[in-house]
Order: structure tokens, then sequence, then C-alpha cells
């Protein structure tokens, strides 16, 4: 992904946009495979939940600390689920009037999508499982697990 990055933005800026938290760890190694003059800023959005699938409301808990206009932003996602999460992104982000505006999933459910987005970059596509580890979480956990695993229902418990 990152050569294809490279190569797409030969000789420009990439401003690299992670959408806290689950992005975090992916974006970490993801820019230092990239072999471009690069910036880095965070977003945080309201974390998943089953009353905000229903809603489809998507709310900007920490917003970026500084101007996306005139620059070739690459938003850094860790997984594309139902979609609604970067389509009010990309909305509002859009607004802000980047050069270029591209999106970096390290992984891609599209079964379960909601809205017609998708990603320029995809990692993997899998199949509708939850999934956590490098970054991604259930309630907080297991972010730290080298590997993407299947939460299997018998572990979806806060201890
Ligand atoms: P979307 O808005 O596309 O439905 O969901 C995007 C966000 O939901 C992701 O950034 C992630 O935080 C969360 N999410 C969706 N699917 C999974 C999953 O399988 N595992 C984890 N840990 N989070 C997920």
């Amino acid at each position: 992904m990152a050569r294809q990055i490279t190569r797409d933005f030969r000789g420009q800026r990439v401003h690299l946009v992670g959408v806290l938290k689950g992005a975090c760890i992916f974006l970490s190694d993801l820019i230092r495979e990239i072999s471009l003059e690069t910036s880095i800023d965070f977003i945080a959005v309201s974390s998943y939940g089953k009353r905000r699938e229903a809603s489809g409301q998507v709310r900007v808990l920490k917003d970026l600390d500084s101007s996306i206009a005139g620059l070739n932003v690459i938003l850094v996602e860790d997984i594309l689920d139902t979609g609604l999460t970067l389509n009010y992104l990309l909305r509002i982000l859009r607004q802000r009037k980047p050069k270029t505006m591209r999106v970096a999933a390290l992984l891609d459910k599209p079964a379960r999508r909601r809205r017609p987005v998708s990603a320029d970059y995809v990692g993997f596509t899998i199949p509708d499982e939850f999934v956590v580890g490098y970054g991604l979480d259930y309630a907080e956990r297991y972010r730290n697990l080298k590997d993407v695993c299947v939460l299997t229902r018998n572990h979806r418990h806060v201890h």
C-alpha cells in the first residue's frame, strides 16, 4: 500500500490523517514505508455502538490540529464496515478544501456496507466477522495483539 501511495504522489507531500484510536498502529507502520514528504494529524470520532449504527450518527470527539486546505490528504482508517464513519468524515473534511482526498483502510468488510463509500487503498477484504488486534479493540482491549484476530462470541464480555 505504501509503495502504491509513493507512486501515486511522486514528488508531492502527503498528509496522513489517522482516525483514532484504531488506526494508530496501522498508520505507524504505513508511514514508515512511504518514501515521500509526510505530515500527520489525527481525528477521533464517536466509537461504535448499536444505537449509533441504528441512527447512523457520528460525532467528532477530537478534531484535527491544523488546516488541511491545499493538502494531499490520506485518511487512514482501521476498518471500513457500514461506511457510516467514512461517509461522515469525507463529508466534513471535503468542506475544508484539501487538494486531494484519498482513503487508506487496513481492512474492508463490504458485506455490511450501508453507505456507498469505498477506500482507495485497501489492505485486506474480510468477511463479516468482528476482529480485534493490531490497533482494533473490543471495549478497549486487545489493541496490542500483533495479528488481526476474529473475536469469538464467548469472548465478548467485559471483565
Ligand atoms: P463503520 O462506520 O464503517 O461501520 O465502522 C467503522 C468503525 O467501526 C471502525 O473504525 C471501527 O472502529 C469499528 N469497527 C467496525 N468493524 C469492526 C470490527 O470488526 N472490529 C473492531 N474492533 N471495530 C470495528
